[in-house]
């Protein structure tokens, strides 16, 4: 019973801190109306001032270098350490995984979507492909979004070793492949992984994600 009393304990206090911060911010308590379009820690950027695609250096961490792509994460909660402790944890079990496409731009989502949206010779009209976020909206406008490598110096495909292990240990560390993302949606991005902070992870849950009902009831 004592460790289950611990669990919870840890648990609520782990859910309290990023809700206090934001509160601290905003001076009022913050509630997110469209659920899974905005997040405690894009909050807390723009609760700074800070605008998708137009963070400042001083806002971003650059967690790694490929040869042509520098990887940059948002210094906001605990996002750039826990991405580069995910690194070493895989690393010590022979995983060798890598931010390839982190941090964007507003300009190069917009020069990305423009690109993609031609895709098909002669057809920039419909949907870019493949699928690219409407400029200032994408996660990785905020510096939360990494498109991972694996070993081979791909993107994570659907048959990736790499992407077990992913799954099975990047939700402890705060990084997850969207609902959205996963292998056998249409679209889908199994290389696509979102930092929600390990706070927001119930260890058991079957995504990983709190229901809305549970964050209220440690408010
Ligand atoms: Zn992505």
């Amino acid at each position: 019973m004592g460790w289950l009393i611990g669990v919870l304990g840890v648990l609520v206090l782990a859910l309290m801190a990023p809700i206090v911060l934001v509160a601290g911010a905003l001076g009022t308590m913050a509630t997110s109306g469209n659920s899974g379009s905005s997040s405690p820690y894009i909050e807390q950027l723009e609760a700074v001032g800070y605008e998708n695609g137009r963070l400042p250096p001083e806002a971003l961490n650059v967690v790694s270098s490929r040869q042509r792509y520098e990887c940059q994460v948002a210094r906001v909660g605990s996002a750039d350490q826990a991405w580069m402790a995910l690194v070493v944890a895989a690393e010590l079990d022979g995983v060798d995984i890598e931010g390839g496409w982190c941090y964007r731009t507003y300009q190069s989502q917009v020069a990305a979507w423009n690109r993609r949206q031609c895709y098909i010779p002669g057809n920039c009209d419909g949907d870019p492909y493949p699928p690219t976020a409407r400029p200032g909206t994408s996660r990785h406008g905020w510096g939360l979004a990494i498109d991972i490598w694996g070993a081979s110096d791909v993107i994570l495909g659907c048959s990736a070793p790499e992407l077990l292990w992913l799954q099975l240990n990047a939700p402890r560390f705060g990084w997850i492949n969207p609902d959205w993302a996963r292998c056998g949606q249409p679209g889908s991005e199994p290389w696509h992984w979102e930092y929600v902070g390990s706070e927001l992870i119930v260890p058991t849950g079957e995504n990983g994600l709190l229901p809305e009902d549970g964050k209220e009831e440690t408010t």
